[in-house]
């Protein structure tokens, strides 16, 4: 039976559109010289840690503006997400078929407590029966992965060529790599192997022939 291995990011939730809406809304609730501000702790933490990490973004805006009046909207506007309103069109639907392929899991990379919210909040600790892994490089991961899901093969599902093409170059015939060319890495150019299948919008798993998974 194969394992189906999900990215979340730009794949199932449209995250481009989530970061667009956070925006927008710092930059009604600060002013514009704050709300850059924001963003460039963001990318500061992101650089540190080498991982996108909102609640530590949160803590040095807060340590960086002590006595501005707006934190806690601030704060509502990143933790409250509603993140079920972002998924693809059929991205719950697609999860249900490859159900009926084999096991379906999401390997994701994101910091341990923002990532995994959203990751339920979308309903994709439901839809996928709670198999989630975070990782902060899940490329770094793989080796866990198998011995957390064991199978003779595996699909990987990812916007981003560059961590399929690690994986082809790790398991190769024993994975099928699948580019969903949504977001802004879809167009991203990579020198490794490149993927199996590649499909416009993640919806297209529901009619892909199912030899196509390979296995
Ligand atoms: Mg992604």
């Amino acid at each position: 039976m194969a394992v189906f291995l999900l990215d979340v990011d730009n794949t199932l939730v449209d995250n481009d559109h989530v970061k667009r809406d956070i925006r927008r809304e710092i930059e009604s609730l600060v002013s514009a010289d704050r709300a850059s501000r924001f963003w460039s702790l963001y990318e500061e933490v992101r650089e540190q840690a080498g991982v996108v990490d909102f609640p530590e973004t949160l803590r040095r805006f807060r340590r960086a503006f002590p006595n501005e009046p707006r934190t806690e909207d601030v704060d509502r506007a990143v933790l409250d997400v509603p993140f079920a309103r972002y998924l693809y069109p059929r991205a719950i639907d697609v999860i249900a078929r490859l159900w009926t392929l084999g096991e379906v899991a999401i390997v994701s990379d994101g910091d341990r407590i923002y990532q995994p919210a959203k990751i339920a909040r979308a309903g994709l600790l439901l839809a996928t029966r709670g198999n989630v892994l975070v990782y902060e490089h899940k490329e770094d991961h793989l080796a866990e992965v198998e011995r957390r899901f064991p199978a003779r093969h595996y699909v990987h599902v990812d916007d981003k060529a560059s961590l399929l093409a690690r994986t082809k170059a790790a398991l190769g015939a024993r994975a099928t790599t699948i580019h969903v060319r949504q977001g802004h890495y879809a167009t991203e150019p990579e020198p490794g192997p490149p993927p199996d299948v590649g499909i416009d919008r993640i919806a297209d798993l529901l009619t892909l022939d199912p030899r196509q998974f390979g296995g």
